[in-house]
C-alpha cells in the first residue's frame, strides 16, 4: 500500500451550541498522499474549515483519529499538538493574516523567531523564498503597501519557509480577482513541485478545479465524491 501523509479514520466533529449539538463532520475516512495537490470543495457550511482545522491540529475531533506520518494526533497533549503544527504544517488563510507592523521580510522571518532561531542563521532561507514568490522588490514594504495578490504571496512564503510536509490553505483565492487567483494557484503548483510539501485547499472557487489533481466534494459534513486526474488530465471517480 502506498504510504500516506495524512489518514483520517472515522472523523466526527460535533459542535455544542447552547445545549444543542450540531454535527459538522460525519465519520470522514480519507487518505492523503505526500506531495498531493488537492482541494475540498463544497458550499459554505459544508465543513471545509472544520476539516482543515482538525488536520492542522488547531481543533480536536469529537471521535475518530487523525494519523500524520504514522503518528496519531489523538494521543497528543495540547503542547505536543502545538509543536506538531510548528514542525509539520504551514497555514494560508483567505484574509492572509499578516502582521501589519512587520515588513514582508519580517513576516516571513517570523516562524523562525517563534522557533528561537537566530536571524543571521536563517536570513538566506528567508531571502530565497522571497525570491521564489517574486517579492524581492517588496521586501521592505508593509502589508498595507501591497496588493491582495502580493499579500497572499507573503503568506505562502511564510507557510513554506520552514519547509513543512503539508500546507493547508483555507479558501486562499476567495479575496482575489481572477487574474490574481490564477497567479497564486500557479505559484502554489510550482512550489508544490519544487518543495517536498503537499498542498491541501478548501475552496468554492471553480477556478481552482483547473489546477488540482484531486478534488473531494463535501456537503453537510459528508464526503459526496472523491475524484482524481489520470495521466491524461481527465477526471476519474475513486472507487
Ligand atoms: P465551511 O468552511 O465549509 O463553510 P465550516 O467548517 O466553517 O464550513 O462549518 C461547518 C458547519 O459547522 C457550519 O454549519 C457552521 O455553522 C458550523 N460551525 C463551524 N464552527 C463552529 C463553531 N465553532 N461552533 C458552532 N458551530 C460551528
Ligand atoms: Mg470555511
Amino acid at each position: 500500500m502506498e504510504n500516506s501523509l495524512i489518514q483520517l479514520n472515522r472523523i466526527t466533529k460535533v459542535y455544542r451550541m447552547g445545549g444543542e449539538d450540531f454535527t459538522a463532520l460525519h465519520e470522514i475516512n480519507l487518505r492523503v498522499e505526500p506531495k498531493s495537490f488537492m482541494s475540498f470543495v463544497g458550499p459554505s457550511g459544508s465543513g471545509k474549515t472544520t476539516l482543515l482545522n482538525l488536520i492542522g491540529g488547531l481543533d480536536t475531533p469529537t471521535s475518530g483519529d487523525i494519523i500524520f506520518c504514522d503518528e496519531s494526533l489523538g494521543g497528543m497533549s495540547p503542547d505536543q499538538r502545538a509543536s506538531y503544527r510548528r514542525e509539520n504544517i504551514g497555514f494560508v488563510f483567505q484574509s492572509y493574516n499578516l502582521l501589519p507592523v512587520y515588513t514582508v521580510y519580517e513576516n516571513i522571518l517570523f516562524p523562525f523567531l517563534l522557533a528561537n532561531l537566530k536571524e543571521s542563521d536563517v536570513r538566506d532561507r528567508v531571502m530565497s523564498i522571497i525570491d521564489q514568490v517574486g517579492l524581492i522588490p517588496q521586501v521592505s514594504k508593509r502589508p498595507s503597501e501591497l496588493s491582495g495578490g502580493q499579500c497572499q504571496r507573503v503568506a505562502i512564503a511564510r507557510a513554506l519557509v520552514k519547509e513543512p510536509r503539508l500546507v493547508l490553505a483555507d479558501e486562499p483565492t476567495a479575496n482575489l480577482d481572477k487574474e490574481n487567483s490564477y497567479q497564486i494557484l500557479e505559484l502554489m503548483l510550482d512550489l508544490n513541485k519544487k518543495f517536498d510539501a503537499a498542498f491541501v485547499f478548501s475552496t468554492h472557487d471553480e477556478k481552482v478545479t483547473k489546477f488540482v489533481r484531486r478534488e473531494i466534494g463535501l456537503e453537510d459534513g459528508y464526503v459526496r465524491w472523491d475524484k482524481r486526474r489520470n495521466g491524461d488530465g481527465d477526471w476519474k471517480l475513486a472507487a
